[in-house]
């Protein structure tokens, strides 16, 4: 125990501690905007959902939406935080295009959810990153390149849209601690349902807070990666920022703070801008709207519908039916493949041979297919009783495979019917079995002889021949068994 921990403590890249914070921006799943009635669905036209309120025109003002709310309270209550009985929305002043109004409205002083911590395994470790705050605010719109020769397009369809900006402490050390990190946040906020998760379209984004220092060192000057919206380009991007801030400082100079973006066809992050302090924002509170008053009715209503969480439903999937936790996390995906999985798991009594095939061959043909677990074809129940011929001897693991595939594609549902139809029975008859390895002995004297003569080769060809004359039925395990057992009789 004490190694780890020493050797977690120690963790260097080229003698440098690695040193990351998360800000993540998660579009909360609500159907209008964080202060007007304009929907929030993604792909319309563009600026045919911003509405007066959205771009602050003058004579409008802004009304809260009570379901954004609710969200922040969920994600607090998910991550232990303390929610609020009062909050402030504030005015972040800044000039972009994509922000025709001159402002964000965002929580700064006082933020809905305060404190809290996220934790996650990376291998057998447990770690726990803490959270800082989640706080309300709107989004702005969005410039378009592409279409526009030499010209620039905006699109505010986003402005307003609902926001909670989730903000760690910097515990992370790592990028594949980031990583983890980041998606076991996108499994938090997917499963409680205040956010789609989907990160092409911009509803899961974060940035990452990169600085390196030697240890002891107080914390070093950092440089923030922006819209990391992939994990993959995520671990690369902050290994690229990590390698150039060592060499950097390796070459004599100071870190300078800054925004970057990474890019991903070089590889490389580059500097977007220098950083802008909290002050050059001019926060100040929002005249057009009162503090955020939450009461704790409230908070104990949310509380009471709150699902299982995906970390508890993990530790007592490993303590219910013995999983390794590699497999407990993997089926905490969702809640449609946790349940899926649970339920087979109990109706066949064969947990882990139920946790291999979804990890394995149920998850590999949804990929394949392209269909989401809610709409797996083959019913949990289904699965059970397939796993549990397979564990009772019935049929082999290779026509489970068979019988799955007939049931996927719908070629009947009646597992056992399946199985006499394919004529996928397993030889439990050791009588027949016996009388083939006889025959495949007879007929194959000289590989027999060369067994004999110490070639432990010539027994695997032996095995094939009587699993081919047996056409695949018999179960391997017993004709290792016997045939052996044949051939040191003789
Ligand atoms: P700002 O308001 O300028 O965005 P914050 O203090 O809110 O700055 O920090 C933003 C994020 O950066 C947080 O996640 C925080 O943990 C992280 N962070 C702060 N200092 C460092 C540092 N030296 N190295 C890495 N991350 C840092
Ligand atoms: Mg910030």
């Amino acid at each position: 125990m004490n190694q780890k921990v020493k050797k977690e403590a120690t963790l260097l890249v080229q003698g440098y501690e690695v040193v990351i914070g998360f800000e993540t921006h998660a579009q909360l799943a609500t159907q209008s905007k964080i202060f007007s009635r304009a929907s929030t669905a993604f792909g319309a036209e563009p600026n045919t959902q911003a509405c007066a309120v959205d771009l602050a025109l003058p004579g409008t003002l802004p009304v809260m939406n009570r379901e954004a709310v609710a969200c922040a309270i969920r994600f607090g209550l998910a991550v232990g935080s303390h929610v609020a009985e009062e909050s402030v929305f504030a005015r972040k002043n800044y000039f972009y295009p994509d922000l025709p109004k001159g402002y964000q409205i965002s929580q700064f002083e006082i933020p809905v959810v305060q404190g809290g911590e996220v934790s996650f395994y990376l291998g057998e470790e447990k770690k726990t990153v803490r959270l800082v705050r989640a706080h309300l605010e709107e989004d702005a719109g969005k410039s378009l390149h592409e279409d526009f020769h030499g010209l620039s397009g905006i699109d505010l369809n986003r402005a307003g849209t609902p926001l909670l900006e989730i903000v760690t402490e910097p515990d992370i050390r790592s990028s594949a601690e980031a990583v983890a990190y980041a998606k076991e946040l996108h499994k938090i906020v997917t499963w409680i349902g205040i956010c789609d998760g989907n990160m092409q379209e911009g509803s899961f984004r974060c940035d990452a807070n990169v600085s390196v220092r030697k240890p002891g060192d107080p914390l070093g000057t950092r440089r923030e990666i922006k819209n990391l919206n992939s994990f993959k380009f995520m671990q690369q991007a902050i290994d690229f920022e990590i390698r150039w801030q060592i060499d950097r400082i390796e070459d004599g100079y100071e870190i300078e703070q800054a925004t970057v973006l990474f890019d991903p066809d070089t590889g490389e992050t580059r500097a977007m801008r220098t950083k802008e302090d909290a002050a050059d924002y001019r926060y100040f509170p929002d005249p057009d709207l009162p503090p955020l008053a939450i009461e704790r009715s409230w908070v104990d209503e949310v509380k009471a519908a709150m699902p299982e969480l995906p970390r508890a439903m993990a530790e007592r999937l490993v303590a219910d039916y013995g999983l390794p936790e590699y497999d407990a996390t993997t089926l905490t995906q969702s809640p449609a493949m946790a349940s899926y999985f649970e339920e087979a798991a109990k109706t066949s009594g064969q947990a882990k041979l139920v946790s291999n095939w979804i990890m394995g061959e149920v998850s590999r043909r949804l990929n394949i297919d392209e269909i989401a677990m809610e709409a797996v074809p083959v019913k949990a129940a289904k699965l059970a009783t397939m796993v549990g011929r397979i564990a009772d001897g019935t049929i082999s693991n290779n026509a489970g495979k068979q019988v799955f595939d007939a049931l996927w594609k719908g070629e009947g549902d009646d597992v056992d019917a399946l199985i006499e139809a394919k004529g996928l029975k397993q030889m439990n008859d050791s009588g027949e079995l016996e009388k083939i390895i006889e025959e495949v002995m007879a007929a194959n004297a000289p590989m027999v002889e060369q067994f004999r003569a110490g070639k432990d080769k010539a027994f695997n060809a032996l095995v094939g021949q009587v699993m081919k004359a047996s056409r695949g039925k018999a179960n391997p395990q017993a004709v290792n068994e016997t045939l052996r057992q044949k051939l040191e009789q003789g």
